[in-house]
């Protein structure tokens, strides 16, 4: 019989202590640099990449440890290094999720090694979804891709914002719709190949954090893809229009679409980011506090600091534990009933936006300054509330789930 623990196993404590090893002897010395220049940081992914740590092959093994903690401990550990940096590493790894997803098995052999290049041509992925007025409304979504069946290829026009290596990836896979009259439901995913005329990189933008991390727009005019660039397909993309019709017809049943639960599936990873940064913050204010002095006493001698750090790691703990739970769910093939993806999302960026405010509060004037790294830390937690669906919209996803009623 099957025990309960929530011990990892030995392969996987020998990997995080491997990441973690990376994380701190790679990552985190390179963070303030890179968060200065607000630069891709090349040379790291591409030391990542000569350890094996940004590879397909890596990212696959995690994704599919059958435990379902291979993503989120591997998360935790290069987000304890420095979100900016890891996000440059992992964000690839979102764009190839949606292919390992929704593609066929000749697209996913095709794009994802052209995803991730090798160690000596390391390229990134890009995943286009939101747009400037269409962001947590995704059914607002106006890039348009309308098939021309003279050349079997897809034309895909419009404008995409916030794409994590928007323009600078190899290749981007882009969400458009395919038939406007069915909302989300008529949106299709397509691979844009390197060096697609009418592809460009619109503005790149300065950010509050993660700004290693390259957030740029990406503009469609005319960008021209062969129809073998339809993720799954188009008899399988016919066959899920022909039925939305239907439904639509008949009034139909809510019925979650693909993109929506991929998304759901994929919150608990970002919670494992989140994590990672709020455990970074803790472990430097834990290391001020007994060490500064005032008054003539460590300042955690005072209940006022002590019990802040008691409870900044409590709240850790706890949503580490959110997050392990629904990985756990999600590679169990469980359903997530009560919206246990987004409670993980929504409670640890919560907890690394609170810890790594108090872990500045902590360091008083250092914190405040960029000597010290919570105040990077405290940045780059801020995106964590935000980006897969804002807690505003976590809480929708529990609240709706929960209650079964259509809150608005
Ligand atoms: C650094 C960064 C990287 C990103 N990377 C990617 C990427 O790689 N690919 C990609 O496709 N997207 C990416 N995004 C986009 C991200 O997912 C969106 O920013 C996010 O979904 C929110 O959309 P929005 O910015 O348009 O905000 P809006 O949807 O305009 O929301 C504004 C505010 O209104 C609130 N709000 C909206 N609707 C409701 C409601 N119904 N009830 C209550 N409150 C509501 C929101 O919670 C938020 O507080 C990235 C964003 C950032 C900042």
């Amino acid at each position: 019989m099957a025990e309960f623990t929530l011990e990892l196993n030995d392969d996987q404590k020998q990997v995080r202590d491997w990441l973690h090893g990376f994380a701190a002897d790679v990552i985190r010395p390179a963070a303030s640099e890179w968060d200065e220049r607000e630069e891709t940081p090349w040379p790291v992914i591409q030391e990542a990449a000569k350890v094996g740590i940004y590879s397909l092959d890596f990212y696959a093994q995690q994704f599919f440890d059958p435990t379902g903690l291979g993503i989120p401990v591997a998360m935790e550990e290069l987000f304890w290094g420095d979100a900016g940096i890891a996000l440059s590493i992992v964000g690839t790894g979102l764009a190839a999720v949606g292919v390992l997803a929704n593609g066929t098995e000749e697209q996913i052999g095709t794009w994802i090694p052209q995803m991730y290049g090798d160690a000596d041509d390391v390229k990134l992925a890009a995943f286009c979804s939101s747009e400037p007025d269409a962001g947590s409304d995704v059914g607002a979504m106006r890039t348009r891709a309308v098939y021309d069946e003279a050349k079997d290829e897809w034309i895909l026009n419009g404008t995409k914002t916030w794409a994590t290596n928007g323009g600078i990836a190899n290749v981007h896979v882009v969400v458009a719709v395919v038939d406007p009259a069915l909302g989300s439901k008529g949106h299709a995913s397509f691979i844009v190949p390197p060096a697609t005329p009418g592809l460009s990189q619109g503005q790149k933008f300065k950010k509050h954090g993660i700004r290693a991390s390259h957030t740029a727009e990406v503009v469609l005019e005319d960008a021209r893809v062969p129809g073998h660039c339809l993720l799954g397909g188009k008899e399988k993309l016919d066959e899920r229009l022909a039925r939305a019709r239907e439904r639509a017809k008949s009034g139909g049943e809510r019925v979650k679409n693909a993109a929506m639960a991929t998304f759901e599936a994929s919150r608990p990873a970002v919670g494992a980011m989140a994590v990672g940064t709020a455990r970074a913050a803790y472990e430097v204010a834990l290391d001020y506090a007994k060490t500064r002095s005032q008054f003539g006493r460590p300042i955690i001698d005072n209940q006022g600091i002590a019990f802040q750090l008691a409870d900044m790691r409590t709240r850790i703990d706890a949503a580490r534990l959110l997050v392990w739970r629904a990985s756990w769910m999600a590679s169990a093939g469980k359903p997530f009933d009560s919206a246990e993806g987004s409670m993980s999302k929504l409670y640890a960026s919560e907890t690394a936006k609170a810890v790594t405010a108090q872990a500045v509060q902590i360091l008083g004037g250092n914190g405040f300054t960029r000597e010290y790294p919570v105040e990077r830390m405290h940045r780059d937690a801020a995106i964590y509330t935000i980006f897969e669906g804002t807690s505003e919209i976590q809480r929708l996803v529990i609240a709706r789930t929960l209650s079964g009623m259509p809150i608005r």
